[in-house]
């Protein structure tokens, strides 16, 4: 009887600790980011307060794992880390190229003076990651139905299982394309270089939370953020799952254009991946979307 009681007890305790743990996250990721950007070496402490989301994450996948099945080694450990750190060293060298055109900055390239910077922080922020979102919906929603960029947004799509490690696996080519999408979106609005710092440091921290393999749960959240209980159906093999949720950060233009998809069945689409073959070693990979024939992106019933 106790002990039933005390199982019980566990449960509840688990129920509550999944609902709190992603928006506590969340805001200690961005009490973190603010104060590091207050510091004189930002770099060093905006990448100290990034590794420590990612350590928390790592140690809460080994306590309180979403899907037991997900902690088993898939032998993609070398390669996700190759091209998440290809996939940084393409962005870096966008960001210096404006340097070299002698701009300290991409917003220094900007025409555009509109941005109101006398607003809240909160509120700059949230109108700056709207702004982005509408491109980095539509250039993931492209990577799904443009079979030329599937073949390289695959190379996400090929994992069987969803943890921290695999948040940055993408082609660096994938990569660059969201990114110059990004950049380009910044330098029409004009937004000053604070936001581009804090819509980048947010959209790797919402990317380790939706890629977790840690029990979260969004409850409202869902809504409104890129939260895990969407981005897991947002990597099934089922195409009328899969090509859903394709928002980054925000889930507004997911819910304006109807992809949108959080059911109220079985929480995890276990059966994530894609169904053509993917090679198994990075160089593979990285020349896999260039030799492949034939590869059409996964197409709805
Ligand atoms: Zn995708």
């Amino acid at each position: 009887m106790l002990w039933s009681l005390h199982e019980a007890w566990g449960a509840r305790m688990r129920i509550w600790i999944s609902y709190l743990l992603w928006p506590g996250l969340m805001l200690a990721a961005c009490t973190g980011n603010y104060y590091a950007m207050q510091t004189d070496v930002p770099m060093l402490w905006l990448n100290v307060n990034y590794f420590s989301l990612a350590f928390v994450i790592l140690a809460l996948e080994r306590v309180i794992p979403h899907e037991r099945a997900w902690l088993a080694n898939d032998g993609q450990i070398v390669p996700d880390l190759g091209h998440t750190l290809l996939s940084k060293a393409s962005v870096q060298a966008l960001i210096i190229a404006p340097a070299a055109m002698g701009a300290a900055s991409v917003s220094d390239l900007s025409p555009a003076t509109w941005w109101p910077d006398q607003w809240p922080l909160v509120f700059q922020i949230l109108l700056a990651l709207s702004i982005a979102e509408i491109g980095f919906y539509a250039v993931h929603r492209l990577g799904h139905e443009w079979p030329l960029l599937w073949r390289f947004h695959a190379v996400h799509h090929s994992v069987t299982r969803l943890w921290l490690v695999n948040t940055g696996r993408f082609h660096f080519i994938d990569t660059l394309v969201k990114v110059v999408a990004g950049v380009a979106i910044a330098i029409l609005i004009g937004a000053p270089k604070d936001m581009i710092v804090w819509v980048s440091a947010i959209t790797g921290f919402i990317g380790f939370l939706t890629h977790a393999n840690v029990e979260m749960r969004g409850g409202w959240l869902n809504y409104v953020f890129n939260t895990p209980d969407l981005h897991r159906w947002h990597h099934s093999m089922i195409p009328a799952e899969g090509n859903r949720n394709y928002g980054e950060n925000l889930m507004f233009m997911d819910q304006l254009l109807g992809t949108f998809f959080l059911p109220a069945r079985r929480r995890p689409p276990v059966d994530i991946g894609i169904r053509d073959p993917m090679p198994p070693t990075l160089l593979q990979q990285i020349l896999w979307p260039f030799r492949t024939r034939q590869l059409t992106p996964p197409q709805d019933a």
